[in-house]
């Protein structure tokens, strides 16, 4: 079976970060700065990425310019022919440096907001001074053109803040804003219940996103993110597993999604030793849940089926326990009553910020 190559590659340059969110996508474990791969090695991986048949190159972590070479790998990554696209908090960026991330030849930012003040950024980041940074790094992405989408991660504590995100987004001249509510993996699953929203909070968040979509449209793309747990059916989560992209973390390991060293079974090859097409086309970790055909029954005779692919993997994982079961929001799974005791637990007062203190050698 020829396997179609995948549209983009989210390069996970690093696990450092001076914030400390709690929402952090990034495992509990996180990687140490000697595991990191080098300059060349990058360059390399870019190169068999384009070669692939990828288009864009997503540059992540953690935060991407605590990497001294952030310059050099975007122009790595540019002359391989790859659209980057930088993922940064902001913090560790400066006019100087964002000039020379453009003559590399960067194409778009993505800036993470983790509040509208700098009270609650400051707050939900972890870290004291971080809002005002970000704003200065925002005014000089505008000042010098650079195509800027806005990321923020709603949550139980910022929902309500929804419209002043959109305000800023305007502010700030961005072109796009996502606006996500918080998905249960790495750091975040940790927080569930500090995290999730009220029912009455998502339902009020879909009527600000309705309306504001409609009175901005011409000036600003807004993608909403619907909580997984409140719906009845769950998500094409990576639009179906290996179809679409792959992740390459710090140390090499190449992964189908951020969240798949969750389930115990797999096992991730790694770009020092394998190149990327054989770990896309032939590797355990990629073929494990291609298709329909390992689904249970009651997903294969679905008509939905070719819509959300039975749902997500790692989710199946945490909730039901079995990375092969349908995703517990369904409202067709036997799981499903363990989404709902969740949603009706209470919520701490505090949540475990992101630390480097757990991370592994
Ligand atoms: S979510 Fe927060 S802590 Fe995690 S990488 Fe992004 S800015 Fe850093
Ligand atoms: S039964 Fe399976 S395929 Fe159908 S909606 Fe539920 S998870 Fe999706």
């Amino acid at each position: 079976m020829t396997i179609p190559p995948p549209i983009a590659m989210l390069a996970e340059l690093t696990h450092r970060c001076p914030l400390a969110c709690a929402y952090c996508s990034n495992p509990l474990e996180l990687l140490v700065a000697k595991t990191e791969l080098g300059t060349d090695i990058w360059t390399r991986v870019f190169r068999e990425a384009a070669a692939l048949g990828i288009l864009q190159v997503h540059l992540s972590g953690g935060e991407p310019a605590s990497r001294r070479d952030l310059e050099q790998l975007t122009a790595a990554a540019s002359e391989a022919g790859l659209y980057t696209n930088l993922i940064t908090s902001g913090i560790g960026l400066t006019r100087a440096r964002l000039e020379a991330l453009m003559a590399a030849g960067l194409d778009h930012v993505q800036l993470s907001l983790q509040g509208t003040t700098a009270k609650v950024a400051d707050f939900i980041g972890g870290y004291k001074g971080g809002f005002d940074r970000k704003m200065a790094v925002a005014a000089d992405i505008d000042a010098l053109g650079i195509p800027l989408t806005l990321n923020a991660v709603m949550h139980r504590t910022n929902i309500a803040d929804l419209p002043a995100t959109f305000d800023m987004a305007l502010t700030l001249n961005a072109r796009r804003i996502e606006v996500a509510c918080v998905q249960f993996q790495g750091w975040a699953l940790k927080n569930r219940s500090a995290l999730q929203p009220t029912r009455d909070q998502v339902e009020t968040a879909k009527r600000v996103v309705a309306e504001a979509t409609e009175r901005l449209r011409g000036r600003l793309v807004i993608d909403f993110v619907p909580p997984d747990y409140y719906a009845d059916y769950p998500k094409a989560c990576m639009g179906g597993w290996g179809s679409t992209g792959l992740n390459v973390a710090p140390d090499g390991r190449v992964l189908p999604c951020h969240a798949a060293e969750t389930i115990p079974h797999l096992t991730f090859p790694n770009v020092l030793d394998t190149g990327l097409a054989e770990i896309w086309n032939d590797s355990q970790a990629f073929n494990a849940f291609r298709g329909t055909a390992w689904l249970p029954d009651a997903c294969r005779s679905c008509s939905r089926v070719t819509r959300d692919f039975g749902g997500c993997r790692c989710q199946a994982m945490a909730l039901a326990g079995d990375p092969f079961a349908m995703d517990p929001v369904c409202k067709h799974s036997p799981h499903r009553a363990k989404v709902d005791a969740l949603l009706a637990e209470d919520a701490p007062d505090g949540w475990t910020y992101r630390r480097m203190a757990a991370a592994r050698p």
